[in-house]
């Protein structure tokens, strides 16, 4: 399969609205995790390199800033548009770095679009307020101000959106941004840039450097001049940057792990609820962190559910990303094969019991069987930990307090799904679960029109709707006196 548009495939960072090496020239390999074989090789780089493009992005930024809304608007809308008329090159790019199916790549590529195309609009209405005053000769004006150079580090689990769910706000509120987006998956992100060139960003304003995660995180944290810092990966790296942007007091936006419950009622419509715990488990090969980690399910309803989940996941078709009608893709790294073998010895050396799967797949690598375990008890790894894979413990409980007992129990608290038909039940779980998102009677939540994010240990902030937009914007009050 070959690119339309060769020039999507870059090898360079993007800084300063030009195509640049490491200071050093070191690079480092992108590889195929279909193959293992090297894609291209892009640059290593470091300290240096990441202070010199703090200085473009704010250099940048005093023009920027001056731009209209609508003249942004108009430039984002183009961006969005390029995004849509290159789709099938930007999935084909991400199938290869990142291995998920072509149909699922094709899908988030739309969905990051769909980002860009909301904030171009949203930018538009960053509204301030006249307050009504506590002195007669004087008024209150509070208006809305970007908070400045935005720096974002995002993962490789959705190359493309995790990226454009940062940008498009923040340079739709007038900010410049540099992202350095994680080693696996550099390629999207510089398509990105190439489009955005495309589209008319102007040079500083979008800046993509890769390389050595440490040192480029060091300055992106420690730089005074970047005001903002917006992350999405795991909890240990979250915590890890948020102590390191204490010096300079900056902003923070954290999307970090999950453990999402899926939690299935009596009383629950059964073909609704397997639908959605199949889209909500196996998407992206069970590597989202708002992927299911945990069914709970009713006593009542436990056998029908387990015997219906094993036939839908024996089912799925496990290949390449690039073959037609695969449905799951390889892992992304021998470390993920590892941790899901863990997870389930753990839980069969303690009782569970293997429904379907359980091991590594025939096609070797990093494919894995999807795998759905029963009799899954509280004291096992799988109800703590994120699993990041194809794997589906299936715990039992017997009454609503105690589902809801068990949902919460756990550090984190980003997305979490149940499904029941009894109106009043629905209310009391929704409001009784601990979670910055809900699905009820809904696998599948995530849109660029609603918040997205969570509380406890998954993160602060909210990406997508008009709050994404409030994360890169500051508040700037102004009292006129002497009228
Ligand atoms: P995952 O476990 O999903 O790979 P990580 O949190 O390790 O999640 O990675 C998310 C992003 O954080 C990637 O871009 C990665 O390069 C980056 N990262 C990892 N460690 C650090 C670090 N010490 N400083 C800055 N960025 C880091």
């Amino acid at each position: 399969m070959k690119l339309k548009d060769s020039r999507l495939l870059r090898q360079q960072a993007y800084v300063d609205g030009r195509w640049v090496d490491a200071l050093s020239g070191e690079t480092f390999a992108v590889c195929n995790p279909a193959t293992g074989e090297e894609i291209v090789q892009v640059p290593w780089m470091a300290e240096a390199d990441a202070a010199a493009a703090v200085e473009a992005a704010e250099s940048a930024f005093v023009k920027w800033r001056k731009t209209t809304a609508k003249e942004r608007a108009v430039i984002l809308r183009c961006w969005y548009e390029l995004m849509l008329d290159n789709a099938d090159d930007l999935a084909l790019l991400m199938t290869l770095e990142q291995g998920k199916p072509l149909s699922e790549a094709k899908g988030e590529v739309i969905y990051a679009a769909s980002f860009i195309e909301w904030f171009a609009e949203e930018g538009k209405r960053a509204y301030g307020e006249i307050v009504p005053s506590h002195k007669p000769d004087t008024r209150i004006l509070v208006s809305r101000e970007p908070v400045g150079v935005v720096a974002a580090i995002t993962p490789w689990n959705f190359p493309s959106a995790m990226i454009t769910r940062k940008a498009a706000p923040a340079l739709a509120a007038g900010c410049t941004f540099i992202c350095k987006p994680a080693e696996d998956t550099p390629l999207s992100a510089l398509a990105l840039a190439e489009l955005a060139e495309r589209a008319g960003v102007p040079a500083g304003v979008f800046n993509i450097i890769t390389g050595n995660p440490k040192a480029l995180g060091a300055i992106l944290t420690g730089s005074e001049k970047v005001r903002k810092l917006s992350f999405t990966g795991s909890t240990g790296v979250g915590k890890l940057l948020m102590a390191q942007c204490a010096d300079t007091v900056k902003r923070v936006s954290l999307e970090l792990g999950g453990n999402a419950p899926f939690i299935v009622f009596d009383d629950a419509d059964l073909d609704r609820a397997l639908d959605g715990a199949m889209a909500s488990k196996y998407r992206n090969t069970g590597q989202t962190c708002v992927c299911t980690n945990r069914f709970l399910v009713q006593a009542g309803i436990y056998d029908r559910f387990v015997e219906g989940l094993a036939a839908r996941t024996a089912a799925l078709k496990v290949g390449s990303g690039l073959e037609p009608d695969v449905q799951q893709g390889p892992l992304i790294n021998q470390a993920a094969v590892e941790k899901i073998q863990a997870h389930i010895d753990d839980a069969v050396a303690k009782g569970a019991e293997v429904v379907c799967g359980g091991k590594p797949h025939e096609l070797g690598r990093t494919w894995f069987e999807p795998t759905v375990l029963k009799n899954v008890t509280t004291d096992m790894c799988v109800a703590r930990e994120e699993t990041f894979g194809p794997l589906a413990p299936i715990f039992k409980f017997t009454d609503e307090t105690e589902a809801i007992a068990m949902a919460n129990a756990t550090e984190y608290g980003l997305a979490a799904y149940f499904y029941s038909r009894d109106l009043g039940r629905c209310w009391r779980v929704a409001e009784g679960l601990e979670y910055g998102m809900v699905g009820i009677n809904e696998g599948v939540i995530s849109t660029e029109l609603a918040p997205f994010g969570g509380i406890k240990a998954s993160g602060l902030g909210r990406e997508g709707a008009r709050q994404g937009l409030e994360e890169y914007l500051e508040y700037k009050y102004m009292l006129m006196g002497g009228l």
